[in-house]
């Protein structure tokens, strides 16, 4: 097997690969190599064509591969070298890599790594969707691929399951292409979509969003014929409420996991409330020089909070390699508390300032969102509207962590 050094490895071409490795040249990194298992770089991006990206980071309202050019001809201006059609089957806590190409196994010895693998949707088998299997199930991403890469129509008739963002944007695109959307059902009792794709997707094309909702089965054979829906109560289908709607598709869009199975691999420091790494606010990984960024990390709601987080992972990666980064002996733990789903990052060092991420776990009005350590106040912010959908981010100065132990955040 041929054997390479490298001082850093980015894994993943998406738009948390491509931000990191813009931002670790700039912060003076030379030697960089971008791994990307795809064809082509953009990552996820790629089959998102309609618009809204970029809004924050660029001020205009992009679409998924014009997002991601932006970032790729960067790239190329900065001469990041990069490796398409070739996927990193391992990684161990020495930052040896293993990876596969046409041209053969080749292992890497990263001084730093960045993990920016994003993440993959929830299947039918995932949520244990009862009744038949038949074909015209697909998860909202499969049907995206398949109409906006492909030119491939999915169906004619289609029912949604499921209120995630991929799926809202699904039920105006099969609109679009002169399906009929009869209805996207919703387990939970609010959209887990952002209010914007509910009135963009949904109510400008009447599509309704039926909430308490689920498929308790699927009918048909060899091709989808309909599925049997009701209202739900703790888990439970409420007798009476079952109704046939015929449908020869059905799309999921019931949730995203982060693809954690190389840092599992190497036994990286895994949090549940995220279901991606532990990290620092360095966006360092538990083991030293292994950083993670991206929908990895966290299922981000918008691209450019991905591209935002990966600057920064990319940029503390270089400063690793300069030496400029060590393990504090006492830092400070961060927990969710009350009404706080997750927080990350989950550990920071307090000495200089940072930025929380946050999901709260349901939807509240004219709330704010505490920072404290015991019974201090660290930080307060107020929010109109606080919605399990939307990433809230609370900034932190370091001059409020003075004898910080653990900082705590709640909805209150
Ligand atoms: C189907 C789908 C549709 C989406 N639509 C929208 C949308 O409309 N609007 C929006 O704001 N957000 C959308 N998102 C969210 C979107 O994923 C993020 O905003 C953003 O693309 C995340 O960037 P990322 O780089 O972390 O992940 P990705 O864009 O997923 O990129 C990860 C890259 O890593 C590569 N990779 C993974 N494992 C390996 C490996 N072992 N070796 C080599 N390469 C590897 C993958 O091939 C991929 O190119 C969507 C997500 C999905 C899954």
């Amino acid at each position: 097997m041929q054997e390479i050094k490298r001082d850093l490895v980015i894994i993943g071409g998406g738009p948390a690969g491509l931000a990191a490795a813009a931002a670790a040249r700039e912060a003076g990194c030379e030697d960089i190599l971008l791994i990307e298992r795809d064809r082509i770089l953009g990552g996820i991006l790629n089959q998102c064509i309609h618009d809204g990206f970029g809004l924050h980071r660029f001020g205009e309202a992009l679409t998924g591969p014009e997002y991601a050019q932006r970032y790729i001809d960067e790239i190329s201006d900065l001469g990041i070298e990069t490796l398409l059609g070739t996927i990193v089957l391992s990684m161990d806590r020495e930052r040896k890599l293993t990876v596969s190409s046409r041209k053969g196994y080749t292992r890497i010895h990263a001084g730093a790594v960045t993990l920016a693998m994003g993440c993959r949707e929830r299947t039918a088998g995932a949520i244990s969707l009862p009744g038949t299997h038949p074909s015209g199930i697909y998860t909202a991403g499969t049907a995206q691929n398949f109409i906006n890469l492909q030119n491939i129509m999915v169906g004619r008739r289609a029912v949604i399951l499921g209120s995630g963002d991929i799926g809202l944007i699904m039920a105006r695109r099969l609109t679009l292409e002169g399906a009929k959307v009869e209805a996207v059902f919703e387990l939970l009792p609010y959209a887990s979509g952002l209010p914007r794709n509910i009135q963009q997707c949904l109510n400008d094309y009447d599509i309704p969003l039926y909430l308490g909702t689920s498929v308790i089965e699927v009918h048909g054979k060899d091709r989808l014929t309909g599925v049997t829906v009701a209202e739900i109560n703790h888990f439970r289908p409420v007798p009476g409420t079952e109704r046939f709607l015929p449908c020869d598709t059905l799309l999921l869009s019931v949730g995203l996991i982060p693809e954690n199975e190389l840092s599992a691999g190497a036994s990286v420091k895994m949090e549940s409330g995220t279901s991606g790494a532990f990290v620092d606010d360095t966006f360092m990984t538990s083991i030293p020089g292994v950083f993670s960024c991206g929908n990895v990390l966290h299922v981000h709601d918008l691209v450019d909070h991905v591209s935002e987080e990966a600057a920064l992972a990319g940029e503390f990666a270089c400063r690793y390699l300069g030496g400029g980064i060590s393990r504090v002996d006492a830092p400070i733990s961060i927990e969710p508390k009350n009404g706080v789903r997750y927080v990350l990052p989950q550990q920071v060092s307090g000495t200089s300032d940072f930025t929380l991420s946050l999901r709260v776990t349901e939807p509240s009005r004219g709330r704010a969102v505490w920072v404290r350590e015991g019974d201090r106040k660290v930080a307060r912010k107020k929010l109109v509207r606080l919605h399990p959908a939307e990433m809230i981010r609370v900034k932190i100065k370091k001059d409020k962590l003075e004898n910080a132990r653990k900082l705590e955040v709640s909805v209150e």
